[in-house]
Formats: structure tokens, C-alpha cells, sequence
């Protein structure tokens, strides 16, 4: 397959991670990039790339752009997105996707209009933590029937940046951190989630949150929450998942394992009490080592490369894009559904 031409728009941290992939990629050229400030094309120099556009629209009229990755300010992302799709480019749209269902609407109705393929960069799902817990917890049911995932990413920094502290920017935690946990969520545990509740931090920023936590129901009955901390000293585990016969839990970003106890014999004698600070528990004793058994798995490979390699295939009709019109929608629900939750402190029932 002849490789595509790529531009990039908007060359801040995250279009350079964009760049520097490129430059490994066997599917992508790196043809160009634009961003609308110039300093950052000194910030960078030309190490990455032959063309520096001057303004979008030599990006969009360059015919030998095949391919752009929009990677600016989130509340830029929709006339971008519509402006590159009616020029005949191919989208890959950096998350979150909008600010707002109407926006994706928008967005949507332009790819089907011109035709052009548009997806977005959920690049989250090709984390080994996440495809760890897809495999063993959920396709191959190592822990039985699952209860609850909990899903969290701790810092201590507070929002980072100038742009993701505005609210008109599509600032925030939920836009910036939640939108990966959530479409990780839905792209590992299937059926429908039925109910959302959330509560938003405003610890540092009363504009738009510094920090979420949002429960999800799947109309399995498994209880998935999601939580972004940027007011962490001490991290919970990145995922801890509980199953009716056994428990994961992976603790840091970099692990390349997962710990996971399971149980061998149900104990069918009495549990011996063991103290507890003042007084004893039979209840919260632990299990004899006969009856359980500990394991380290190891995360599944992944490359994501793979992201561009599916909207490459896709451009040229050989395969379905990978992160679909309606996975999009799903996410945008939720997340909608989380603001109104934390706004109204209710559970939000649907179907989403
Ligand atoms: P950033 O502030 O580092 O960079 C944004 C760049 O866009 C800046 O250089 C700015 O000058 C430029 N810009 C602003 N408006 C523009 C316009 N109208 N046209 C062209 N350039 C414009 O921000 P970032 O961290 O790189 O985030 C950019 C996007 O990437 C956001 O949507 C963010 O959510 C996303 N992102 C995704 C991931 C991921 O893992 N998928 C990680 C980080 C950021």
C-alpha cells in the first residue's frame, strides 16, 4: 500500500507525539505541518518535517495532502474537522471529539455528506493494561462473573496548561482524562450501560473540573467506575477489577503484569477470627493459602500503529475504521450524562 501524506494541525505536545510516529510509521509520510502559532515551529524546528503551512487553508488545498490529524484546543476541533472533510481530506480527530453531541452531529453529518472518512484517536485502547483486563477478565471470564472494575488515573499537578483550565476551551477533566477511561470502558465490557452517576472535584479550578468520578451500571449488573484525580500525593491502583471468584489489580501505568488472586475451594469449614485494631472479625479474615492461588499475568502486545494502519486500510476501502461513528456518540452520552449527574447530584437512567 502506497503510503498516505499526512499533515498535522496543531503542533503542541500532542501533534508532536503525532510527528515523531509518524516519522516510524509504514503507512503514513509526514508531509506537513501547521499550527497557528509560529513560535512553535522554532520550539521545534524542522527536524520533523519538510513543510511548514503558513495557514489552514494551504493545508486543505496542498493536493497532495491525503490524510490530516487534528490536534488543537478541544473547542477548535468541529470547524476544523468540517473545513478539512469538505476539502476531501481523511480525518483523524484528536479527543475528545467535541465539546458536545451537537458538535459530533455535526462532524458526523459532514463525513457522510463529503464522504471522507473521519474517526478520532482513541488511542487509549492499545494501553496493555486495558487489553490485559479485556482478555483475561472479560473474554476469557478468569475471574467469574465480574462485579466491578474500578478505572483511575491519579496526579498531583492539578490541571496542566494554559487552554484545559477554560471551560470555552473544553477544559477540564472529564473532556481531557474521562473520555479515555470511558471509551476504554465501553470498549471492553459489553451490552449497554443503563445508568450514570458522577461527582466532579473543583479543588484548584471552579470552571471546569480538576477531577471526576463517575460510576457507571452495564445492564450486565457490573458496577464501572471511573475516576481522574489531579489531587493525588498517593495513587490507587490503575485498575482493580472483582469477580465472583477471583480479583485483579494492576497497580501502575508502567506494569507490564497484572496481579490477580483467584479462589481454588470455596472454604466450607468455620473462618478462624483474626484481630482487628480493637477488636476481632471473622468476616475479614483472610483465606487460607490452600484455597486461593495468586497469579502474574502478563499484558498482551500492542501496537499502536495499528490506529493508523485500520484508518489507512479504511481510507482505501479494505477495512472498517476501527473507532466507529456510533462508539463516539456513546462516549459523548456518557460524558454528557456525567455533567448532569454532578450538576443535579442524581443517578442518570438511560440507554447509552
Ligand atoms: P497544546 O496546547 O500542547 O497544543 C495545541 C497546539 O494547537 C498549540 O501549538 C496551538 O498553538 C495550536 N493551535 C491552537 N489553535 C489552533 C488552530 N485553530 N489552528 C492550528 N493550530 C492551533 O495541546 P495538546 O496537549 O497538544 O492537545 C491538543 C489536542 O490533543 C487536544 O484535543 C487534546 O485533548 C489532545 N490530546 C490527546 C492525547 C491522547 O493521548 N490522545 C494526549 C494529549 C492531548
Amino acid at each position: 500500500m502506497k503510503k498516505k501524506n499526512l499533515a498535522i494541525i496543531g503542533y503542541g505536545g500532542m501533534g508532536g507525539w503525532h510527528a515523531i510516529n509518524a516519522r516510524k510509521s509504514d503507512v503514513v509520510e509526514l508531509h506537513g505541518i501547521y499550527d497557528i502559532n509560529p513560535a512553535q515551529y522554532d520550539v521545534r524546528p524542522m527536524r520533523d518535517c519538510e513543510i511548514k503551512y503558513s495557514c489552514l487553508d494551504d493545508v486543505l488545498n496542498d493536493p497532495d495532502v491525503d490524510l490530516v490529524t487534528i490536534a488543537v484546543p478541544n473547542d477548535c476541533h468541529k470547524e476544523i474537522t468540517i473545513k478539512s472533510l469538505e476539502h476531501g481530506k481523511a480525518v483523524i480527530c484528536e479527543k475528545p471529539v467535541a465539546l458536545n453531541s451537537e458538535e459530533l452531529e455535526e462532524m458526523i453529518a459532514a463525513s457522510e455528506r463529503t464522504g471522507s472518512l473521519f474517526t478520532v484517536h482513541q488511542n487509549r485502547r492499545w494501553d496493555t493494561d486495558i487489553l490485559c483486563v479485556k482478555d483475561y477478565c472479560v473474554e476469557k471470564e478468569s475471574l467469574g462473573k465480574i462485579i466491578s472494575v474500578e478505572s483511575r488515573v491519579h496526579g498531583s499537578h492539578g490541571i496542566p496548561g494554559d487552554w484545559r483550565k477554560e471551560k470555552a476551551h473544553g477544559g477540564g477533566m472529564v473532556l481531557d482524562w474521562g473520555v479515555h477511561l470511558i471509551d476504554q470502558a465501553l470498549f471492553a465490557f459489553p451490552g449497554n450501560v443503563t445508568s450514570v452517576y458522577a461527582r466532579m472535584d473543583h479543588i484548584k479550578n471552579d470552571e471546569v473540573d480538576d477531577g471526576c468520578h463517575i460510576v457507571m451500571t452495564f445492564e450486565s449488573g457490573v458496577v464501572y467506575t471511573v475516576e481522574v484525580g489531579t489531587c493525588n500525593y498517593i495513587n490507587l491502583p490503575r485498575f482493580y477489577v472483582r469477580g465472583e471468584s477471583g480479583t485483579a489489580q494492576i497497580d501502575l501505568w508502567n506494569n507490564d503484569t497484572m496481579n490477580v488472586t483467584v479462589m481454588k475451594i470455596e472454604e466450607d469449614h468455620d473462618v478462624t477470627p483474626v484481630k482487628v485494631q480493637t477488636g476481632i472479625s471473622k468476616t475479614m479474615a483472610p483465606r487460607t493459602k490452600e484455597t486461593i492461588e495468586s497469579l502474574i499475568v502478563p499484558f498482551p502486545e500492542s501496537d499502536v500503529h495499528d490506529f493508523y494502519r485500520n484508518v489507512c486500510r479504511a481510507m482505501d476501502g479494505k477495512e472498517t475504521q476501527l473507532i466507529t461513528h456510533p462508539q463516539l456518540r456513546r462516549v459523548m452520552k456518557i460524558m454528557e450524562a456525567s455533567f448532569e449527574s454532578a450538576e443535579k447530584n442524581e443517578v442518570i437512567h438511560g440507554i447509552f
